[in-house]
């Protein structure tokens, strides 16, 4: 959610809740006597298509989910993005969402 907060000036409940929405998995698996590995591939709810049923009922949630994307492409794993053509992750290098992060909030620094 931190990262969905700091891509974008104004939240709604929507943007913030979808933010949390593709990781909605985890808490079952909290549950369960053995624990995820964290080198454990990332759900399939971290791909492209589910941003597109979620958009049909509010784009900000859809908004949060892609911000949420955003900072997991940098950490772990990577993202299966393009499931189901393919199940091999996205990532990208974390000095990439650095910038990204800190351009967008150089850029909401400037008076505009
Ligand atoms: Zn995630």
């Amino acid at each position: 959610m931190a990262t969905a907060m700091l891509l974008r000036e104004h939240w709604t409940p929507a943007y913030l809740a979808g933010s949390l929405l593709p990781d909605l998995d985890h808490i079952p698996l909290a549950l369960r006597l053995v624990h995820p590995d964290p080198g454990d591939p990332r759900p399939l709810t971290h791909n492209l298509l589910t941003l597109a049923p979620v958009a049909a009922g509010s784009r900000d949630a859809a908004a949060g989910m892609a911000a949420h994307f955003v900072r997991d492409l940098a950490v772990g794993t990577g993202v299966p993005l393009l499931w189901p053509l393919t199940r091999r992750p996205v990532r990208v290098p974390y000095a990439a969402y650095a910038v990204v992060v800190l351009a967008t909030a150089y850029s909401r620094s400037r008076p505009s």
